[in-house]
């Protein structure tokens, strides 16, 4: 496979666009849609492609973005959805909600891998 990289202008200008924080924005690296990251670049900095179209060749400096290296990482290796669940219970936690308690709290209701919830009393499906 064949690695797409943008030049070292290309990232010169980006750093220099950047101001030194982090140019990622929206969920694709965890973040509300439209918000930007704007994590200090100085811990290390990734150049990562804009354009999601893995047949893009587009090495310009308007698809190329500074980001920090947990963004780069998040984008790299995770996906929008998890992230996106993950960012909303950091911020549920941050604000003091927390989850409801389910009938799964019980402790004779078991919930198969299956979706099925079993009770352990009887052996009865009692929902799927
Ligand atoms: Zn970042």
């Amino acid at each position: 496979m064949a690695r797409r990289e943008f030049t070292k202008t290309t990232k010169r200008e980006a750093l220099k666009r950047s101001g030194g924080l982090c140019e990622a924005v929206g969920e694709w690296y965890g973040l509300q849609g439209g918000q930007r990251c704007n994590a200090p670049l100085s811990y290390g900095v990734e150049f990562d492609h804009i354009d999601l179209d893995a047949n893009s060749k587009d090495n310009s400096l308007e698809n190329c973005a500074a980001v920090c290296i947990d963004c780069h990482r998040v984008k790299t290796f995770g996906h929008d959805i998890p992230v996106a669940a993950k960012t909303r219970r950091q911020q549920d936690k941050a604000r003091g909600i927390k989850k409801r308690k389910s009938s799964l709290s019980h402790p004779y209701l078991k919930k198969k891998l299956s979706g099925e919830v079993v009770d352990l009393r009887t052996g009865e499906v009692v929902s799927r």
